[in-house]
């Protein structure tokens, strides 16, 4: 096992530390922060930047460690899954995926192992809590989804916070992350193309209120009263849907920002039209968009409603003024769509087009 620092996931505060710790000038690094996260040198000896007896000496004291990639999946949809290996010694897979579009890609990453949160049409949450993911981590998984496509890369890269893991429960790791994702003089992802998806930890919204830097706030709401909400996605009992409303109207939205609900439709059980009017009751006063998200078959228990259906749901918001769309998810034949990632080998492998 490796014994010298990890530059990945270390801050350009950090970094200046542990530059001047070896006796070097502080403004190395700067040098070392672009070099890492801007053009993605995960060598010390391309960092071309630095002087030759540094970048010895950075190779010897120091080491670029990134996620490994253990396995590809790629969707007939230009997705691809990745299956990635996390630090010796902390054993745990992660998974990513990245989604090119015409203009950009969306990569959406995980931030823990596993999940405790326990909703009940996620197959990450069979898997329960494995460990937390490092800032190292969160960013390495944005890193190697990158780099892996360096040929093929967009313009615009969006990121969403929605792969494994409860966010906000994980929160230090995650702003951390956050901060070296959305500095534009690191890997420089602009902050109104992040979006991070919570089940609604209360305490976590209200820290994340006072970020001067932060991503969109996205919140999984899958009910239309929090009697509904409980059967689906126990944190209700912990967070009810009444308390995080209240929170969701006291965050403080910037001009043009809007707050995100996410809403997996579940058929015969939320996505009646009287559900949808009672979702327009509840986004009263809020600026609010909602995003309908067909369940996506997996192994558990509920039906994915059709097409018709959805989008009769989809008029009776769009009739009352909420912006509403129809996501389709991406990449279900790997199972990389939402609420399918549980590092399901066996029923990914099954439905590989192709992976190399
Ligand atoms: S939907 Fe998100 S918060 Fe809920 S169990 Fe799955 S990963 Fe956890």
């Amino acid at each position: 096992m490796n014994s010298v620092p990890n530059l990945v996931g270390k801050s350009a505060e950090e970094l200046r530390a542990f530059v001047e710790g070896m006796g070097e000038p502080g403004y190395r690094a700067a040098q070392i922060y672009h070099a890492i996260y801007a053009e993605r040198r995960f060598d010390f000896s391309a960092m071309t930047s630095l002087p030759a007896a540094l970048r010895e000496r950075l190779a010897r004291e120091a080491t670029i460690a990134l996620p490994r990639i253990l396995r590809r999946h790629h969707s007939s949809d230009g997705t691809v899954r990745y299956v990635l290996a996390l630090d010796e010694g902390k054993p745990a897979n992660l998974e990513t995926v990245f989604m090119p579009e015409e203009n950009r890609q969306t990569i959406c990453i995980s931030t823990q192992a596993g999940c405790a949160v326990d909703c009940r049409f996620c197959l990450t949450a069979t898997l329960g809590l494995i460990r937390n993911l490092s800032a190292a981590e969160i960013v390495g998984q944005v890193l190697v989804a990158l780099e892996n496509n360096r040929e093929a890369l967009k313009p615009q890269t969006n990121i969403v916070l929605m792969g494994q893991g409860e966010p906000l429960l994980n929160y230090d790791a995650v702003m951390a992350a956050l901060r070296i994702l959305l500095d534009q003089k690191a890997v420089g992802i602009a902050p109104r193309h992040a979006a991070l998806s919570t089940s609604g930890i209360i305490p976590g919204i209200e820290r994340l209120a006072h970020e001067k830097v932060r991503p969109n706030l996205a919140i999984s709401l899958n009910a239309s009263s929090s009697e509904q909400r409980d059967q689906v996605m126990p944190i209700n009992r912990k967070y009810p849907l009444k308390k995080l409303l209240e929170a969701c109207r006291k965050y403080p939205l910037k001009p043009r920002e809007w707050l995100l609900f996410e809403y997996v439709l579940l058929a015969g059980f939320n996505d009646s039209i009287d559900d949808a009017r009672r979702v327009v009751q509840l986004l009263a006063n809020l600026r609010a968009k909602v995003n309908l998200i067909p369940w996506n078959p997996g192994d558990l228990p509920h039906k994915r409603p059709d097409r018709n259906h959805v989008e009769e749901f989809q008029r009776v918001l769009l009739e009352k003024g909420v912006p509403c769309f129809i996501r389709d998810s991406r990449g279900q034949d790997v199972m990389a769509a939402c609420g399918q990632l549980a590092l399901s080998e066996a029923a990914a492998s099954s439905a590989v087009h192709a992976s190399s």
